[in-house]
């Protein structure tokens, strides 16, 4: 991991929902946005409250229209987190947002541009010291009538790079911008400049960390399904951090955007840019030695430590002897399977070996008790109070190797896969 960019920090919230900091030294940010109409306030309400509960650290609602705006003093009043209003278009939206008491405002230079206009909102956020997003986009800053000209004009600039002219007339459109800015000495702000395609985003990107010390708000736009646009998002966005560009992300999905924040945390707990707050899942692919139905237990397993524990324990679920108890060293609790069974590892140390179907509840128990023991400061994440090595024979299962060694082959069995 190289060291994070030096940035600028800005602040966002207020003492009731408390103040996220962008930029600087502060830990990355995940953002995430509402799905549904803002208007419809208890919709709404309701929409922000699950994607904090998920994890989000900022929201960001639409309000495309008076009665949206006029939805929000309702609307911050029922929610614990700081909201963004998101503004295209009609600059009296965001003047209308933050009267209304938004954290934050979300300027698109691709369709406010008028410098007057500009003004007046950064007026009215300087006057309740609110900061601006100023959010270019791939899909709104082309000028289209004279794209042709506006890239001429913009002469060979980065012609040697796939999508090289959209990355100039972004960084040219962003200064330009800026300018407006640096012209009313205003300075709490935060830039993104986001596109569809990984590749330019992790140029444009990178341009703009060059020559802007202004914190990042990192995006891939557009990047469809969750399934594919996790990989677009990880990609571009994974990229970037790993190079110590970006304080802020929001992975965008055409999906609950509950799976944007909790995807958008577990890749900055995997590039160790925050603190884990829950269980970190290991699990095998499974193959022809699988022992259990690993699929199924994976998934249950997922959904009952994500209610049940908030403390970052290592947790692996393995399907046979292979590798069960090389992970189970590494891991807080580890089970791996073997004919229809699962042996359960806490730091180490056997615990249970119980039937297939006993597995969920018997890990569940361990991970409690551990969890328990962590708390009360009998146990410490990580520790381990024994080497394992592969049981043999496990019962009537075993890894076999002594009967290997013993020629007697027979013996062993190896259940078929359910
Ligand atoms: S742990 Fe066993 S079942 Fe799972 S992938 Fe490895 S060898 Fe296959």
């Amino acid at each position: 991991m190289s060291h994070r960019a030096t940035t600028r920090q800005i602040s966002v919230g207020d003492d009731r929902v408390g103040v996220v900091r962008i930029g600087g030294d502060a830990p990355v940010s995940v953002q995430t946005m509402t799905a549904g109409y803002t208007y419809e306030i208890d919709a709404c309400v309701k929409e922000i409250n699950r994607l904090h509960d998920a994890g989000a650290d900022i929201v960001r609602v639409a309000v495309p229209e008076r009665k949206d705006t006029e939805a929000l003093p309702e609307i911050l009043s029922q929610t614990n987190v700081p909201i963004v209003a998101d503004v295209h278009f009609h600059y009296k939206r965001a003047l209308e947002s933050v009267e209304a008491g938004v954290h934050k405002i979300r300027l698109n230079p691709g369709n406010i541009n008028d410098r007057d206009q500009v003004n007046a909102v950064i007026d009215a956020c300087r006057e309740r010291s609110i900061p601006i997003r100023v959010g270019v986009n791939e899909g709104s800053i082309i000028e289209r009538r004279d794209k042709q000209a506006r890239a001429k004009e913009l002469g060979t600039f980065f012609a040697d790079r796939r999508g090289g002219h959209l990355i100039a007339l972004m960084i040219a459109k962003l200064e330009e911008y800026m300018d407006i800015f640096d012209a009313r000495d205003f300075h709490d702000v935060a830039i993104s400049a986001k596109s569809m395609d990984p590749l330019l985003v992790i140029d444009v990107y990178s341009e703009i960390a060059a020559r802007f010390d202004y914190p990042l708000h990192l995006g891939v736009t557009h990047a469809g399904p969750r399934e594919t646009g996790t990989i677009r998002s990880v990609v571009a966005l994974g990229s970037l951090l790993s190079r110590g560009i970006g304080d802020t992300i929001r992975v965008s999905y055409a999906s609950d955007p509950a799976l944007e924040v909790e995807d958008g945390l577990e890749m900055l707990y995997c590039l160790g840019l925050r603190n884990r707050t829950g269980v970190e899942l290991i699990a095998c692919p499974t193959c022809g030695r699988i022992q259990v139905d690993l699929f199924t237990l994976v998934q249950e397993v997922r959904k009952t430590l994500a209610d049940a524990i908030d403390v970052p324990l290592k947790v692996a679920v393995m399907g046979c002897v292979v590798n069960g108890p090389g992970e189970a060293e590494g891991a807080d609790v580890a089970v791996f399977a073997g004919d229809r069974r699962g042996i359960i590892y806490v730091q180490g140390e056997r615990v249970a070996n119980v039937k297939e179907e006993e597995i969920l509840d018997r890990l569940l128990e361990a991970c409690v008790d551990l969890q328990d023991r962590v708390r009360r400061g009998e146990a410490t994440i990580g520790h381990k109070n024994v080497e394992i090595v592969p049981p043999d024979p496990i019962g009537e299962l075993g890894s076999g190797i002594k009967k290997i060694q013993a020629g007697d082959v027979e013996q062993i069995t190896i259940s078929a896969k359910p």
